[in-house]
């Protein structure tokens, strides 16, 4: 930190690192300093999350900031490094993954005092790249950037996007050639399931307690100074997933590659690779184009992050008690909280969305039928949700505009006549219950063809202008933006994606 003293006379670092975090020693990452790029291109800073930083986002934009964050220059007080992590991807063990095209930069402590770790992604290679080039074209740089902001305008725990940089070279990929660009990733941190599996499945039971010392100091220091802290801070994790979950599917949210090397300790979405979001509810939506058995699907998430906790689960055994029967059944026994936890999150996130004010006895029936009928009628997810939050209590004519969404009127009027039943038990204004409705469901959603749009602008054009009309409306997702009605439309037929790719 600089005093004011000083900074009358030296400018300021553009960005505020912080080292006074807890530290993981050597074995966890490589010291490896980003690769420059021919010519740095700003796409885009995130102003308000800058500032949430401490970072003065003017600064980044500057030729110094762009420099930065194109991977140009090693800002002052950076410690550029990889780190180190294995994974299950689609159920494989692979022993060992690690940063190959990102590179942390650092940790900064943002207003809140809660400290984050500034990431470089696509910045060239790293001993992790296992032949791969370290970088990444444009095109995943902005679908990340979009997902993720959304994500966080929703309320859904996720890492941040801070700037999309291009770096005015060329990414080869296949036979095609796409312009290259780097994603600052901001993060509360990185690490995953699969740091623990990196240690852990070599039997290395001291890297396992370094790291779980770390990650309780870092993000879960409530649990320091339980009784027994190790299953306490498993217990923590299973309820932060089980609460991401919830959301990804209160959210229509499909994250696509739910590897061990991709689920975040700190319980927030990471990796946005080939995610999507539901437009028509099908509870088996499975966009990836590499997930062709549909391990990730929508409605296979909860058991996937389940199956990952569990991996996580195997490398802190350990550490979860003397005996090793007794160990394996603590695990169980804490395992099994997920599901419940996962359940309870969603029905009251969901009920929110219905206009309920609590969760009552058989409101999961009810939610359980609507998703029925919208599955069986082939109704929009998103629009049902909003076109309920402007009805009335009463039935009338302008429940055309829910029914309509619907194949058959039949089912859904059914439900609507129970939903209006159980809004009547509690007795709430109906005009306070449309606008705590509309709060939480979005107007707006980063739909396939909406995201895909922005992709080819900014991969065949260099036009990021599309991204820029997204962002603006994806990031007041509940506010209604008279005059772009044309965004926040399902997709017609011709513009149906029904594939999302990796992109790496
Ligand atoms: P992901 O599919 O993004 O979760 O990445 C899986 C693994 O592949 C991670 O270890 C990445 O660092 C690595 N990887 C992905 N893309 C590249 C790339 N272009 N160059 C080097 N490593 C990569
Ligand atoms: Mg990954």
């Amino acid at each position: 930190m600089s005093t004011a003293a000083e900074s009358v006379t030296a400018p300021a670092a553009p960005i505020p690192f912080d080292r006074e975090g807890p530290v993981l020693g050597e074995a966890f990452h490589t010291a490896v300093a980003p690769t420059p790029v021919a010519d740095p291109g700003l796409v885009r800073v995130n102003d308000a999350l800058a500032r949430e930083l401490g970072i003065d986002p003017a600064a980044l934009r500057s030729p110094e900031g762009v420099a930065i964050l194109a991977g140009n220059r090693v800002p002052e007080g950076a410690e550029p490094r990889a780190l180190a992590y294995a994974g299950h991807q689609f159920g494989n063990w692979v022993p060992q993954l690690g940063d190959g095209r990102a590179i942390l930069l650092g940790e900064v402590v943002d207003r809140q005092g809660v400290r984050r770790d500034l990431q470089l992604k696509g910045a060239g290679p790293t001993p992790f790249s296992r032949g791969g080039d370290g970088r990444a074209p444009i095109g995943p740089v902005v679908r990340e950037y979009l997902g993720s902001e959304f994500m966080a305008a929703l309320g859904v725990p996720t890492t941040r996007a801070l700037a999309a940089v291009t770096t005015g070279e060329p990414v080869r990929r296949g036979w095609a050639v796409h312009p290259g660009g780097v994603i600052t990733r901001v993060a509360a941190s990185h690490v995953r399931v699969g740091t623990f599996e990196y240690f852990g499945r070599r039997g290395d039971v001291e890297g396992v307690r370094t790291l779980a010392d770390y990650v309780i100091q870092r993000h879960y220091p409530e649990v320091a100074g339980a009784e027994e802290p190790y299953p306490a801070l498993f217990s923590a994790v299973i309820a932060r997933t089980a609460d991401l979950i919830a959301h990804w599917m209160a959210a229509g949210f499909i994250h696509g590659v739910m590897n061990t090397d991709n689920l975040a300790l700190a319980g927030e979405t990471l990796d946005y690779g080939p995610f999507g979001f539901l437009d028509t509810y099908a509870a088996d939506t499975c966009y990836s184009s590499i997930d062709t058995g549909g391990r990730y699907a929508f409605d296979q998430q909860p058991a996937m992050a389940r199956w990952g906790l569990t991996r996580l689960a195997e490398c802190l055994l350990p550490l979860l008690g003397e005996e090793s029967e007794a160990r394996v059944e603590r695990a169980k026994a804490l395992l099994d909280e997920f599901l419940p936890r996962f359940e309870a999150t969603w029905r009251a996130l969901m009920a929110e969305r219905l206009g309920l004010a609590e969760v009552r006895e058989g409101d999961g029936e009810l939610l359980h039928d609507l998703l029925q009928a919208m599955a069986d009628g082939r109704a929009d997810y998103h629009l049902t949700l909003r076109g309920l939050s402007d009805l009335p209590d009463i039935a009338g004519p302008a429940d055309a505009a829910v029914v309509d969404l619907f194949d058959e009127p039949a089912a859904i009027t059914a439900w609507l006549a129970r939903w209006r039943a159980r809004l009547a038990e509690q007795g709430r204004d109906e005009a306070e219950r449309q606008t705590a409705m509309r709060a939480v469901n979005p107007k707006f959603v980063l739909r396939n063809h909406l995201a895909q749009w922005a992709v080819d602008a900014a991969t065949e054009e260099g036009d990021f202008t599309p991204m820029d009309r997204l962002l603006a409306v994806l990031t007041d997702p509940f506010a209604d933006h008279l005059g772009e009605e044309e965004l926040a439309r399902p997709p017609r037929d011709e513009q149906r994606v029904q594939r999302t790719f990796c992109g790496t």
